[in-house]
């Protein structure tokens, strides 16, 4: 039996033998912090077991759970224990391993990627650092009154380092009076990563003395960990976003390189996904063309998602790079490129300009070989967007088989709360990231709009933008993030010296 380490909750962010061990085993108990979608993400076929359960009058809810696995490896059945984050961290890993000890039952630990660790990553923050912080210590903020040992925010106060605090959020007031009397402080910087590595995540910076006040306002949703420390402050990262609010509008799971990089400028993401990426309404037409791709001479992947929906299937229809022969393939962007490259795919081509024009561009010239009159090109995209690259292809003489891998749906509401929320705390930018997401944005936040720069990743988002009357503030230089995050910053940059020179005249 193996108790495994989810990580935060990302899939990515699962150790190889944690994924490993849940492809073989034949049941997964697993806590509420472990989203299904990792499970999913992994290719595990366990049966699948939420803990606790409610424990019996009296009972030890972790004591129970290993009463639970002991039973179930005495089947002899290859059992899982599946924990947010690290086992040992506030896992409740010793109750669990009592009853495995007492019926003999051998185990094994695999390490996790803990709370704290991911959300330092997340803030592009370091947690120690040789002229700030020479200790890390991890507590919880959650401890029951009538606990022996219950913790003593006073002395915490006096460790010089870094505090990592779980289970936090309820019981701020209270610790961070504490630590304030104590002491510390109150002008400390505080780090709050709410739903770290997953699609919702938010990092916020605050101090101790305001975050109880900041928690309330907020509402940042759970679960949250707080960093307190003077680390914040030591981090080495730009400054062209401090105390600008940016909302990302990607789909879950794809907003993850923008945020980091935005919060290494300083700057607090929001992660709010305008569009969710699913199936396409039927496999039968990819599932075939990859049955047939060695007719094709080309294989043209639009995004990053075309690309997962193509390995996947190839994957179940048990094909593998062989299966392709000479088969040639080509990507829209570097993205897409690296997503094919670590599907175990080399890409043939890609275009220097990132979106259809350059890749039709690179396709019929010289880096596409030529593409000889009556070419056979299968292209993999979504069920909506612009069919240029057809059109145009098949205009030159090419055969263009147009092959939906995935379907993209736009949101068709927004939580009240969640709106008033940003009504209340305000919103800087908003990133718009393609002309789907623009579409989205513009019913779902309306007049709003109008009161936030919107940040547009391509002259055709843009374009998109304009004909709802909606101008973007910047337009980044190529559709990358790193490009779309240049030009806020860039914009905040000139934005501050104009602001200065008329200081300055005045
Ligand atoms: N074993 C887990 C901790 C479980 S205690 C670990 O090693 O991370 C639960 C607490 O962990 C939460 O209250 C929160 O403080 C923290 N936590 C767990 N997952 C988190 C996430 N994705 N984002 C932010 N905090 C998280």
């Amino acid at each position: 039996m193996f108790f495994v380490g989810a990580g935060p909750g990302a899939p990515d962010l699962l150790t190889l033998r944690g994924a490993a061990l849940l492809r073989d085993a034949d049941v997964v108990v697993h806590d509420g912090l472990v989203p299904s979608a990792l499970l999913d993400a992994v290719g595990c076929h366990a049966e699948r077991i939420p803990v606790p359960r409610t424990p019996e009058a009296g009972g030890d809810p972790g004591e129970e759970t290993g009463l639970l696995l002991a039973g179930l490896a005495a089947d002899g059945r290859m059992v899982v224990r599946l924990k947010g984050g690290d086992p040992s961290v506030f896992g409740r890993l010793s109750e669990e391993v009592r009853p495995l000890r007492e019926a003999g039952c051998p185990f094994e630990i695999v390490p996790g990627v803990t709370a704290a660790v991911a959300a330092a990553a997340a803030a592009g923050m370091p947690l120690t650092s040789r002229s700030a912080a020479s200790s890390l210590t991890i507590v919880t903020g959650h401890e029951a009154d009538e606990k022996a040992e219950s913790l003593d925010f006073s002395s915490l106060a006096g460790i010089p380092g870094t505090l990592a605090i779980y289970m936090g959020v309820e019981q701020a007031e209270k610790w961070s009076q504490a630590l304030i009397q104590a002491g510390k402080p109150a002008s400390t910087p505080v780090t709050v990563v709410s739903r770290c590595s997953l699609a919702d995540q938010t990092v916020a910076q605050t101090t101790l003395g305001e975050c109880a006040a900041a928690f309330d306002r907020c509402r940042w949703p759970a679960p949250a960990v707080v960093i307190v420390g003077t680390v914040a402050e030591a981090r080495e990262i730009g400054t062209a976003l401090t105390g600008r609010r940016v909302l990302i509008t990607r789909p879950e799971g794809q907003g993850g390189e923008l945020a980091s990089m935005i919060v290494s400028r300083g700057g607090t993401c929001l992660h709010l996904p305008l569009i969710a990426i699913g199936p396409p309404a039927s496999w039968e037409p990819l599932d075939r063309a990859i049955l047939e791709a060695d007719r094709f001479d080309w294989i043209v992947f639009a995004s990053i998602n075309g690309v997962r929906s193509f390995a996947e299937r190839m994957r179940l229809a048990r094909r593998d790079g062989r299966h392709l022969g000479s088969v040639r393939l080509a990507a829209i962007g570097p993205a897409t490129k690296r997503a094919l490259e670590a599907a175990g795919y080399a890409c043939d081509c890609m275009p220097s300009r990132f979106q259809s024009e350059g890749l039709l561009e690179a396709l019929v010239g010289d880096r596409g070989g030529g593409l000889p009159r009556g070419s056979r090109l299968m292209l993999l995209r979504a069920d909506r967007g612009r069919d240029l690259l057809r059109r145009e292809l098949e205009a030159k003489g090419h055969e263009v088989a147009e092959i939906q891998a995935y379907a993209s749906r736009s949101l068709e509401t927004i939580d009240p709360a969640l709106l008033a929320a940003l009504d209340r705390d305000g919103l800087d930018w908003i990133t718009i990231t393609s002309s789907a997401i623009a579409e989205a944005a513009v019913g779902l936040f309306g007049e709003r709009l109008g009161s936030w720069k919107i940040a547009s990743i391509s002259p055709v988002t843009s374009a998109t933008l304009r004909a709802t009357g909606h101008v973007p503030a910047v337009e980044a230089r190529e559709p990358t993030a790193a490009a779309l995050v240049e030009a806020m910053a860039d914009h905040e940059a000139n934005a501050r010296e104009s602001a200065g020179r008329a200081c300055g005249a005045g």
